[in-house]
């Protein structure tokens, strides 16, 4: 089994296609929708986390390319130097994702990766310029 994020961005007539059913039972694909952006009648984009075989996924895709929808791999990431922080927050209020929080028992910066959806809103909201994007 593995987790593969991708970015789907599709046009209108795709919208009423069952896409996310298909990639579940014919595929056997778990989804895991990250992020949305899906106007009635317009180009949408999904951020999904796909988790299952590695040849099912591959496959999964493949059926999402036959539909026109175009699928890219996220291969970055965020990462922050933990060690540099001041718990001072700012992030918390741009990360609608919720990945950044505040623990409340000790006011530490919590980092979720797996709540990420690569946003990039924190890079400029940390004073210190903590964040950076990794490629790899
Ligand atoms: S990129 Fe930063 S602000 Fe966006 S979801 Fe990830 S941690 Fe939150
Ligand atoms: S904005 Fe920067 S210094 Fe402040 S809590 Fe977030 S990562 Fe830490």
């Amino acid at each position: 089994m593995i987790k593969k994020r991708y970015i789907l961005n599709f046009p209108p007539e795709s919208g009423d296609k069952p896409l996310s059913y298909c990639l579940v039972k014919d595929y056997d694909i778990s989804i895991n929708i990250l992020k949305a952006e899906v106007y009635p009648g317009k180009r949408g984009s999904l951020l999904l986390e796909l988790q299952g075989k590695k040849e099912n996924i591959q496959k999964g895709v493949e059926y999402l390319t036959a539909q026109n929808i175009i699928c890219e791999p996220l291969e970055k990431r965020i990462h922050f130097q933990e060690e540099k922080c001041i718990d001072c927050g700012n992030c918390t209020a741009v990360c609608f994702a919720g990945a950044l929080t505040m623990d409340k028992v000790n006011w530490k910066l919590d980092f979720d990766k797996e709540k990420c959806v690569v946003c990039e809103l924190c890079i400029p909201a940390c004073p210190l310029k903590l964040f950076y994007i990794d490629f790899s």
